[in-house]
């Protein structure tokens, strides 16, 4: 395919229809309240369409489709080879859909096109594929009992799962979990974030050109009612959450209070990316840490936000890191050249300048630190970057935008010291060319994932993704999300 430069992406976003209805038992509909709210592209500030505002009688609505086709069986029924195909079916339509599912995701969220060309968008329609392809190759086991037993363990599907996910990659982290929980049998009902609908609504259309039968997957649009209404929906029973962890923590309670449905969890991070001294290529780790602070504006659960170096090499790496910034300057997202877009709204935007404000009394501002393109009418920040004590505000707080906090240190164990220090463990990274170092570092640090001489690689679906402490619990991805969407079932048989 031809790539398209930056005015056709601009004539197609124009002629684009955008679709704000939500999407239950098959149909695209309006709330029944009526009520909607603008979708605001962050790239100008300008509103793209009006979007179904949901409350509890859409949840009801969804919930209780989603609830019809489990006890029908018209999903979990089928054969896991049929299910199996009607999810191939349906990335296939994604990737034959993928430039106008990446255009929406761009307009609607301000990230690069770049990357929801090349990334976001054919990443969830492989998410689709491999969770499909394991589903008619998984057995159960046939447990160790005594002579007089078959003793079977199975796997179930839950029943209704319920999706609540962020704006940062708004389909891809949609569809690590709607994509094991539909593979393995189970009805979906998926709440994409207020700030980024317009891909999720156009997926599940595409699920029913698919073959998939109608109620099976539901989008339910709105912001933290319809989400709250679903943790506590008595009807559902699991809800699979990536967001913040005050939020993650607010769900857990609405289960606890209602049937104790399943609650996993994917929130946020404060990740230490540490060079040490015997680092074998700086410019390598100047460059991944750069990204790793900057790719995606920042608004990444994984971002190397804080940068622990040794003091030795840390104006060497400094240097480094401050030419790699360059790359990310600011632009319009929907120029294939740009690679650090808009802000996902007002209210972010706002929020990462406060903590810059915080950063500006609390340390020393390196590089960046302003709001750039205001003349655009959209949200746009510079990579920011501040030399501060591993006790500054925006050293121990989640930004979750382009702002890095470099933290010097003296040695491996201080390192490891102030790498732990924080109540979340999602990711950590390691620079070192010694491999005893590497070793008893990555045992040491608190974290989900550890990436020795590396940021942010080896995104393949193979690997678990999720955190330690505050961090979470459970894990996206691999043939370990299963688990979360299933449950586990004893058949013990007497034969005499
Ligand atoms: P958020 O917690 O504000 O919102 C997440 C989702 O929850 C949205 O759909 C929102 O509408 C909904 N919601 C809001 N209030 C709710 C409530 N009371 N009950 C139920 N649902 C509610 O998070 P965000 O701002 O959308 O996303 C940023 C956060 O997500 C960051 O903390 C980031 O680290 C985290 N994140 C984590 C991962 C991961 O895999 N660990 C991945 C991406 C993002």
């Amino acid at each position: 395919m031809a790539q398209k430069a930056f005015s056709d992406w601009i004539a197609l976003a124009s002629s684009l229809a955008y679709e704000g209805r939500a999407f239950i038992d098959g149909e695209l509909q309006w709330a029944q309240s009526g009520r909607t709210f603008d979708c605001i592209s962050p790239i100008e500030g300008k509103v793209l369409t009006q979007v179904a505002d949901c409350d509890g009688a859409d949840v009801d609505r969804a919930v209780s489709a989603a609830r019809r086709t489990f006890k029908d069986r018209c999903w979990s029924g089928l054969s896991p080879r049929e299910r199996k195909s009607v999810l191939m079916r349906w990335a296939s339509l994604i990737r034959a859909h993928a430039d106008e599912i990446a255009l929406l995701e761009t307009v609607d969220s301000g990230k690069p096109i770049r990357d929801t060309v090349a990334f976001d968008i054919p990443e969830s329609a492989y998410c689709i594929e491999w969770f499909a392809e394991t589903i008619d190759k998984i057995g159960g086991e046939v447990a160790p009992a005594p002579e007089t037993f078959v003793g079977l363990v199975t796997r179930e599907p839950v029943g209704v799962v319920a999706a609540i996910v962020p704006w940062n990659f708004p389909l891809l982290m949609a569809a690590w979990k709607f994509a094991p929980a539909l593979a393995a049998g189970n009805s979906v009902v998926l709440k994409p974030s207020e700030k980024s609908p317009l891909t999720a609504i156009r997926v599940a259309q595409l699920a029913i050109e698919a073959g998939m039968p109608r109620g099976v997957f539901n989008v339910v649009t709105g912001g933290g009612l319809p989400g709250k209404q679903l943790a506590l929906h008595d009807h559902v029973d699991c809800v699979a959450f990536t967001g913040s962890t005050l939020v993650g923590k607010q769900i857990m309670q609405c289960a606890a209070q209602t049937n104790l449905k399943r609650v996993w969890l994917e929130l946020g991070g404060k990740s230490p990316n540490i060079v040490l001294q015997d680092c074998a290529d700086l410019d390598r780790a100047a460059q991944a840490a750069a990204n790793a602070i900057f790719y995606n504006m920042g608004e990444v659960c994984t971002a190397g936000s804080r940068l622990l170096v040794h003091r030795k090499i840390k104006d060497a790496l400094l240097d480094r890191l401050l030419s790699a910034a360059r790359l990310y300057e600011p632009g319009n997202p929907l120029d294939p050249s740009v690679a650090m877009g808009a802000i996902v709204d007002q209210a972010q935007l706002a929020r990462v300048l406060d903590y810059i404000e915080a950063g500006r009394s609390e340390g020393k501002l390196v590089a960046g630190g302003a709001r750039v393109k205001q003349q655009t009418g959209g949200f746009y920040i510079e990579p920011t970057v501040f030399e501060v004590t591993p006790h500054a505000k925006v050293a121990r707080e989640e930004i979750f935008g382009p702002v890095l906090s470099v933290i010097a240190f003296d040695t491996v164990e201080e390192a490891v010291e102030i790498a732990n220090d924080t109540h979340y463990g999602l990711a950590a990274a390691v620079w070192s060319s010694n491999v005893n170092t590497v070793h008893e570092v990555s045992r040491q640090l608190r974290a989900g994932t550890v990436w020795v001489n590396c940021y942010n690689e080896g995104g393949e679906m193979c690997f678990p993704f999720g955190g330690y402490k505050q961090s979470g619990n459970g894990r996206d991805k691999s043939l370990h999300a299963l688990e979360k969407y299933t449950e586990l079932k004893s058949t013990i048989i007497r034969l005499r």
